[in-house]
């Protein structure tokens, strides 16, 4: 089976209302995006504006997160099904959720729940923190945040399940893993995935991906596209990304 190659951008709390369209405008000029799905999570308050600048594009929409709870007294949160009145995708439980808002495995597999509700692709976040690659525990650890956060969850749901192993010392450092380090990870999410009958689940590589390595990186064999942060903010770089990464 082959799996969908997908390049996703996350913007982060970054870019004005004229410079998110202005990037979106880009998006919907480009002609075609041949054997790639090509997605972007804007901040909360320019999705509105940034669906419209796409248009028919085809270039899938997402949140950055959105809250556990279904929906209540949680001033300042976005529930899923808020969130899926717009967007296609969203992230859960990225690295700077986890390590600045306490997401733990537990709130990122509520968060997985809460998404499959209302059929919003859930692009989960994996990945090790540098004391612990340095300890030699990168496998164990993105094991652990892999069951953790499927337990309970049947493969019925997760059909359209994206992984994003992205090693945590390599988001916006500028260093980013070897080709090599990043397939094998990736690799080893894919086989536990196997080991639980989910087949052909992309498993995306993020971590300082650029307009000069994505080339590389898409060459190995187990990653099948990616989750770039600030590259994504840069069209001309995002564009030479997901151009590295087509079929
Ligand atoms: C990210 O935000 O998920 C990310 C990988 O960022 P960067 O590409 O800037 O390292």
């Amino acid at each position: 089976m082959t799996t969908r190659r997908l390049v996703l951008g996350n913007w982060k709390m970054n870019t004005t209302l004229e410079e998110a369209i202005e990037i979106a405008d880009r998006l919907r000029e480009e002609p075609t995006f041949s054997g790639v799905t090509v997605g972007i999570a804007p901040p909360f308050p320019w999705l509105q504006p940034v669906k419209k600048a796409l248009g028919k594009s085809g270039v899938l929409l997402g949140a950055q997160t959105f809250a556990a709870m279904s929906n209540g007294a949680f001033t300042g949160d976005v529930s899923a099904a808020m969130v899926a009145q717009l967007c296609d995708f969203a992230l859960v439980g990225h690295s700077e959720r986890r390590a600045m808002h306490g997401e733990t495995d537990d709130v990122v597999r509520e968060k997985l729940l809460r998404a499959l509700e209302v059929n919003l692709i859930p692009v989960v976040c994996v990945g090790e923190t540098l004391a612990e690659r340095m300890a030699g525990d990168q496998e164990r650890v993105v094991l652990r945040q892999i069951h953790a956060v499927l337990e309970g969850t049947e493969n019925e749901q997760l059909d359209q399940l994206v992984i994003a192993y992205e090693p945590v010392w390599a988001i916006g450092t500028g260093q980013t893993a070897s080709p090599q380090d990043a397939s094998a990870m990736c690799g080893l999410i894919s086989v536990a995935l196997t080991g639980r009958k989910l087949i052909g689940i992309p498993v995306l590589y993020g971590g300082s991906v650029t307009a000069a390595n994505a080339g590389t990186l898409i060459g190995e064999e187990n990653i099948s596209g990616f989750l770039v942060g600030g590259a994504s903010l840069k069209p001309d770089d995002f564009l030479t990304i997901v151009r590295a990464a087509q079929v």
